[in-house]
């Protein structure tokens, strides 16, 4: 794969890149997920905090509550509003949770795992060989060890 991967908010005032690939994307299709997006499901990948540089304007927090009741931070353009990634309590700041539309070839971030299908929409199809959680997952059993790896250096690193 060809790092940086870039992205922007539709009316391209704040842009970003990425300098790495990320760590996992999860498919999620928990109700909030839903409702974040108005749609089936929201796409987002797991990546380093410290990989991200933001190329263009700044984007702004806005305080979002979460279904864990710990809330999250979405980062939005301050003129389109558009969601670029969250930051969950949950995960922690070193970790943001990157809007995979937001990327200019989404196509390179497929989902590596679909999560909450209880709640998935009905003509939703999931495809064979990609696994599938009622709700959530155990880190340990599905992330590569690589990513488990990156992400235990990022801890360690304090
Ligand atoms: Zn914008
Ligand atoms: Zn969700």
């Amino acid at each position: 794969m060809t790092t940086p991967l870039r992205g922007h908010c539709t009316c391209g005032k704040v842009a970003y890149q990425i300098d790495r690939m990320p760590l996992f994307t999860h498919c999620c299709h928990c109700r909030w997920c839903q409702r974040e997006t108005g749609s089936a499901f929201v796409l987002n990948a797991l990546v380093e905090a410290e990989a991200f540089t933001v190329t263009r304007g700044a984007p702004v927090d806005v305080d979002t509550p979460s279904e864990s009741g710990n809330g999250q931070v979405i980062a939005r353009c301050p003129d389109c509003h558009v969601a670029l990634w969250s930051v969950y309590s949950g995960a922690g700041p070193k970790f943001r949770f990157l809007r995979v539309g937001t990327l200019e070839n989404p196509d390179l971030c497929p989902p590596d795992i679909h999560i909450y299908t209880a709640s998935k929409q009905p003509w939703v199809i999931l495809p064979e060989g990609i696994p599938a959680m009622p709700e959530y997952y155990r880190r340990s059993e599905q992330w590569p060890a690589e990513s488990l790896a990156r992400r235990e250096r990022v801890l360690a690193a304090g």
